[in-house]
This record gives C-alpha cells, structure tokens and sequence, in this order.
C-alpha cells in the first residue's frame, strides 16, 4: 500500500446534509482541506452560505444549497443544480438529524406524557431525513457505479440513552438502514459504492448543550453522568471524527461497507 495522503480525493465533491451544524460544518471543512468541494445544504441558505465562509476563509472551496432533508422535490432540485454545475457527486454524509426539545420524556415524567407529534417528528428528521437524501443522491451513485454514503448514527443507537426515546429509536434505525443500504448498494452496482457509518460519542452541540452544560458551562446532573460513563473522561470536539471521516471518504476503505464507527472515546466499550 502506498502513503496515503489523501490525494485521490482532490476535486472529488462532497454534499453535507446538515452542513450548517457542528458535526456537519467540522467534517466538510476537513474535506475541503483535503480538496475536496463541500457542497453545505441546511435548512436555511443564510446557514449554509455562513458554513461555505469559514471554509473559503480556510482556502477550501464549498457552495451552499438550501433544502428540507425532508423533502423530496427540494433534493431533487439540489440534485439537478449540483449535476448542472460539477457534473458528479462523490460523496453524500447524512449529518441533518437530532433530538428535539418536546421529544425528551423531563426527570419527572414517563413514557405516558410522551405526544405523538414530537414523537413523529423526530423519528422522520432522524430516519426519513437519512433515507430520502440517501435515495435521491445515491441515483447519482448508482449510474456513475461509485460513491460513498456516510451516515451519523449515535451512542444512542445500540444502546439507547434514557429520556430520548424518539432520538434512540431513529439512531438505531440509522445503523440498520446503513447495513440495509450498503447490500442494496453493492449487490446492484458493484464495489465502487460503499455505505457505513460513524456513530459520535458525546459532542456539545446546539440541541444538546442544554443537556449537558448549565449556562455558567458547569456539568449538568445528566453531563455530570456522561462524563463518568466516558473511560476517557471527557466531550468529543468536531475533530475527533476526522480520522474516521478520513478512512471513510478516502481508499483506504475500498473493502469497507455497512459498518458503523464509534467514536465516543470508550462510551460503548463499558459497562459500569
Ligand atoms: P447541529 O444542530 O449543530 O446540526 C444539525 C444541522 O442540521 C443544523 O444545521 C440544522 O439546521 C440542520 N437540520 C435540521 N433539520 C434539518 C432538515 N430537516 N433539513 C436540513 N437540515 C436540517 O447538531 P450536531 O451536533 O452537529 O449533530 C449532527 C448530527 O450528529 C445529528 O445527526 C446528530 O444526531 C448527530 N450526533 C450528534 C452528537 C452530539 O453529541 N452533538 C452525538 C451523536 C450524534
């Protein structure tokens, strides 16, 4: 095997759903110093052009797209703008997703105070905003006979955290979609095709920094637990996914599809 320096990855052009976020700004800009175009789509453009900025103020190249991962005719579209300019597309990461507030069971409540639209609401951001971006990006996949999904799983996934049952359900569904995927993927259109998924630890986040910080920036009760449940002992920054994102995207995983990745600093690893 060669040194690998990532250059087969140059000019290769990437989409990041939920690109605005912090997991999915953090990983195209890592892509984006290793040349490849960052396409950022999120709800907003204002968000997504404000996540092209800090790429192109780092020398990398990025454009932004507006669209619902929820939404299929706005895929569509972003499919057929991004064809239009570049002609390809090489790389798909399913980063749009999360818990939302009225989707967590409060300390002193019980599965019976959980309501249906919160419910389905973060089930469809989670799974069907992993789905349908999966369907209408990887088409380009399956003529061009490559390309590479990645999804974002959780911790949350294999074993499911307490109060987030909507989140934890969606995640798992994540993890066997991208199995499910990668054998749909492969068998129909060969090797070049890969599909897996990394599944983040703990990482502060909009939606969850309520959780797990107080607004001094102390530990929550909840980020107190996390934290002693993590063998090393602290929150993941965006960096900690690059090594992992690296091996993904690049051909150093030529053999690799339909696996899932935790990068959570021991989380899953222990048991007391
Ligand atoms: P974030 O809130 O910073 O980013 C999520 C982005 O998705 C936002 O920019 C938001 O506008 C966008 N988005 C939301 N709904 C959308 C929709 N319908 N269509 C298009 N875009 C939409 O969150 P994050 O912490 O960066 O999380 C990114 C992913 O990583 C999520 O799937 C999350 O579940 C997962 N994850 C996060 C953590 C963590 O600790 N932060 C841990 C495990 C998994």
């Amino acid at each position: 095997m060669k040194i690998n320096e990532f250059a087969e990855l140059k000019g290769k052009v990437a989409l990041i759903t939920g690109g605005a976020g912090v997991l999915g700004g953090g990983m195209a800009g890592i892509l984006a110093q290793y040349g490849v175009i960052a396409g950022i789509m999120d709800l907003t453009i204002e968000g997504a052009e404000a996540a092209v900025d800090v790429i192109k103020k780092n020398g990398g190249v990025a454009f932004a797209v507006k669209a619902n991962v929820l939404n299929k005719e706005e895929l569509i579209q972003a499919r057929d703008i991004i064809i239009e300019k570049y002609g390809k597309l090489d790389i798909l990461i399913n980063a749009a997703g999360g818990n939302m507030p009225g989707a967590t069971i409060g300390p002193d409540q019980a599965i019976y105070d959980m309501q249906l639209p919160h419910l389905q609401k973060v089930l469809d951001l989670n799974i069907i905003g992993t789905i349908l971006p999966s369907q209408v990006f990887s088409e380009v996949f399956a003529k061009q006979k490559s390309g590479i999904v990645i999804n974002i799983s959780s911790a949350s996934a294999q074993r499911p955290l307490s109060r987030v049952v909507g989140y934890s359900a969606s995640k798992a569904a994540i993890d066997n979609f991208t199995k499910w995927l990668a054998v749909e993927l492969a068998g129909k259109y060969g090797d070049g095709i890969r599909v897996n998924a990394i599944a983040p630890g703990f990482f502060i986040g909009e939606q969850n920094r309520a959780l797990l910080l107080t607004p001094d920036g102390d530990l929550t009760p909840r980020g107190e637990k996390i934290i002693e449940h993590t063998p090393m002992g602290r929150f993941g920054v965006p960096e900690d996914l690059d090594g992992a994102l690296m091996f993904l995207c690049s051909n150093m995983s030529t053999f690799v599809t339909g696996t899932v990745l935790n990068i959570d600093g021991g989380f899953a690893a222990t048991s007391i």
